[in-house]
């Protein structure tokens, strides 16, 4: 069980501490491997995703990333950006497949910004398609507008388009998933205004028939987004390509009151992943030992579950988490009145403690 540990920049090697910490508490043989990635990369590689961690990523089984992005390297040009590591990883790997629990945790009620009867019990999945979309598709660029009201001006654009083995994969993937779950699918699109919405429709319609166990439904990406805010309980496992995606499980992080407390799982088809926090490398908090690490913690679990089929530890991890919030242990993100604020090493210490 080869784990490629890539902490990254920010807060990333804050957070990714306390989940190796965690690992390495259960028992289990893994062989874990350390290496640069994003900013961190750059500085002591000159690129995001050098040569040797793309290597130790392609060997590994599974992932372990913290987060990349550091304010210092937005002036450099595009392909050097730490951002880029993300995407390369994804596109060499082939990691189409992201998933995103949203699960509020009862004690965690109050943390969130919406009524407590709206959201008490949340449990939904997003799962977003990585791989291609407006984000991957070409041409894109800047040039001078060839048509339109505006011909002759200066404009940026960008390709959107889903061939039908991308959406089919994602679909296959998302009706598993939500066999596991309530057996309810919806699939989010913009069908009635993008061509490539349009498409993806109806090949989530023709792939629905080899799943007559599952209710599959459509909501246009709008609609969604204000459903995830009015009344999210009353999805299941959505599923959507990778830019409603995106903005959609951000959204969606803010039900369960931090997005430090939530996971995320990207993996290609033979369940290879790689796990990571579904937030940022927070640089306004970096360095001061306050991060919350519980999103990247789950996200070890999902790496048990999910690559080494090790649900029953990834339970445990799970459980460990409940019982460290029902202590009363908050990191600042979290922290209400009559909790005890705790610092992110403090709460990993927790967790270990609560699993031995
Ligand atoms: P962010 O997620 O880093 O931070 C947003 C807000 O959430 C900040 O106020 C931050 O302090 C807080 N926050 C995030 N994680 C937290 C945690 N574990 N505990 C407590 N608070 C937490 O998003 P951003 O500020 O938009 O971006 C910062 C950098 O991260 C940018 O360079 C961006 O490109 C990069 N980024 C990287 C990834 C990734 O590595 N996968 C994802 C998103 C953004």
């Amino acid at each position: 069980m080869k784990i490629a540990i890539l902490p990254g920049d920010g807060i990333g090697p804050e957070i990714v501490d306390q989940a190796v910490n965690v690992l390495n508490v259960l028992g289990l043989k893994f062989e874990m491997e350390t290496a640069a990635v994003g900013g961190a990369g750059y500085a002591a590689h000159g690129h995001p995703l050098p040569e040797a961690t793309l290597k130790l990523a392609k060997e590994a089984d599974a992932i372990l990333f913290g987060a990349v992005g550091d304010f210092q390297y937005d002036s450099l040009e595009r392909s050097l950006r730490p951002e880029q590591a993300i995407l390369g990883l994804r596109k060499h790997l082939q990691l189409f497949a992201n998933f995103r629990p949203a699960i509020l945790y009862p004690e965690l009620t109050g943390a969130s910004t919406l009524k407590p009867e709206v959201v008490s019990g949340l449990d939904i999945l997003i799962i977003r398609e990585l791989n291609g979309d407006i984000y991957f598709g070409s041409p894109r660029g800047m040039r001078e507008a060839p048509d339109g009201p505006f011909k002759g001006s200066r404009e940026g654009f960008d390709t959107m388009r889903y061939s039908e083995p991308e959406i089919r994969r994602i679909a296959h993937v998302a009706f598993q998933a939500a066999r596991k779950r309530d057996r309810r699918l919806t699939s989010v699109d913009k069908a009635n205004v993008l061509e490539t919405f349009q498409f993806w429709r109806d090949i989530m319609i023709d792939v629905h028939k080899e799943y007559p166990d599952v209710e599959l439904d459509h909501m246009y990406v709008d609609n969604a987004a204000m459903q995830l805010v009015r009344a999210p309980k009353k999805f299941d496992v959505l599923v959507t390509g990778n830019m409603f995606g995106d903005i959609l499980s951000d959204a969606a992080a803010m039900l369960t009151g931090s997005i430090g407390m939530l996971p995320s799982a990207s993996l290609d088809a033979n369940n290879k992943g790689l796990y990571e926090p579904s937030h940022g490398s927070a640089p306004d908090i970096a360095g001061k030992g306050i991060a919350n690490p519980l999103a990247t913690i789950l996200s070890a679990a999902m790496m048990l579950r999910f690559t080494f089929n090790l649900g029953s530890e990834a339970d445990r991890i799970e459980t460990a988490v409940k019982k460290v919030l029902a202590q009363g242990l908050r990191t600042a993100d979290i922290f209400e009145a009559g909790t005890t604020k705790v610092g992110t090493a403090e709460m990993g210490a927790a967790v270990v403690r609560a699993l031995a």
